[in-house]
């Protein structure tokens, strides 16, 4: 039995994750995945009614489940960063969900690239540390000269000194990146995990050494070790070789580990050449503690209410909910279940169909139950 907490969370949330619990519901008609959802009512509703975003109890009952099934945060009432920082930035941080995977499967004939090519590209993200730590500052004339810096982590606690003067008059602000040697292995170590289990002969680790040396120089020796006591090939890829790579190779490419900034960009990049924000799914993993799956959207309270919003992205979710669980089959199912939808046009406007959300979901539940064995 997996406990599972569900967030729908805010807008478009609130309906693709109903859907996606009718996909999950039919895959435990007709296998041996069994659940036990528990929905808890984090969103902006609750934080306009009581002001409460993350709560203590909160963060203990989603520490005793197996996994968490989440919707989308953000509403046009709150302002922005608000719930973003207080409750998706503090998830990932208290549960130290420290790999962000997505995957960029070719869904023809959604894919926007001219060589019909399948591709299955997964992403590796590392979700913690990089340019993404909010170590950064202002010097100057109109701020003295700081500067201190200090980041509390799970792993390390930081402190960073600048001695910081500007002398010609002008003002400064920065951002810095940092690696750990223990955030780059764990990462490396994930990675090969990943592609062990993939079956990919490499890992592609995404940088740009020949610039941020200092940085990127560590990584790519940790990867080196890492990658050759895995008995695996490494390639280096610049990013902006990587970007244009995507589009004119991305067959070429497996499993693919990037940094948090550049990952950032990239799997907006993948998110546009599988089919669009309605397409994606993603994993926030802490692969020794409680990971985390939604749709690569957000709210988009500009269609939310209307029962048109794209429920597959929180379907493939759930498949990524379920390969994490140790269901491959099931998930595997759920890969299927979309290709028919997509194969049968049983989609939402914005693929091109005339279904709403939830009957979108209904086919795709009933696609689950009629493999039943
Ligand atoms: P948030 O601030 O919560 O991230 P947003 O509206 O700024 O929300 P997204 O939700 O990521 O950003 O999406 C941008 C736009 O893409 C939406 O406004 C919507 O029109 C469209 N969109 C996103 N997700 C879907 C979906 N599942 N189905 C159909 N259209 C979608």
């Amino acid at each position: 039995m997996k406990h599972i907490a569900v967030i729908p969370g805010d807008g478009i949330g609130q309906e693709v994750i109903a859907a996606g619990m009718d996909v999950l519901d039919a895959v435990s008609e007709i296998s041996s995945f069994q659940f036990d959802p528990e929905e808890v009512p984090i969103g902006s509703d609750r934080y306009l009614r009581t002001g409460e975003l993350l709560t203590d109890e909160d963060i203990a009952l989603l520490k005793s489940k197996d996994a968490i099934y989440f919707g989308a945060i953000g509403d046009p009432r709150v302002a922005p960063g608000v719930l973003e920082q207080g409750i998706l930035l503090r998830m990932r941080a208290v549960f130290d969900q420290y790999i962000n995977l997505r995957p960029v499967t070719s869904w023809f004939p959604l894919v926007p690239l001219k060589r019909e090519v399948p591709f299955d590209i997964h992403f590796l993200r590392e979700n913690t540390e990089d340019f993404y730590m909010g170590a950064g500052g202002e010097f100057g004339p109109s701020h003295g000269d700081p500067a201190h810096i200090h980041i509390r982590r799970e792993t390390y606690d930081l402190d960073v000194d600048l001695k910081a003067s500007a002398s010609n008059g002008d003002d400064f602000a920065f951002e810095i990146g940092f690696l750990s040697t223990r955030g780059i292995e764990r990462f490396a170590d994930y990675a090969c995990r990943y592609a062990k289990a993939r079956g990919d002969s490499k890992v592609t680790l995404v940088d740009k050494a020949n610039v941020c040396t200092h940085v990127y120089g560590l990584q790519r020796e940790i990867f080196k070790r890492k990658t050759a006591e895995y008995g695996l090939d490494l390639e280096f890829m610049f990013v902006d070789a990587m970007a244009m790579a995507m589009i004119v190779r991305p067959e070429t490419f497996g499993t693919v580990a990037v940094p948090n900034l550049f990952g950032d960009i990239l799997t907006d990049l993948g998110a546009q050449l599988q089919g669009g924000l309605g397409m994606g799914g993603s994993g926030n993993i802490n692969p020794e503690g409680v990971s985390m799956f939604e749709p690569i959207h957000g709210s988009a309270p500009d269609i939310a209410g209307r029962g048109i919003a794209n429920p597959i992205a929180a379907v493939l979710a759930a498949q990524m909910l379920l390969e994490n669980q140790g269901f491959p089959e099931e998930g595997k199912l759920l890969h299927d279940a979309v290709r028919n939808a997509l194969d049968t046009r049983q989609t939402t406007p914005d693929l091109g169909g005339s279904l709403s959300t939830s009957e979108v979901g209904r086919g795709i539940a009933d696609y689950v139950r009629s493999t039943r064995r």
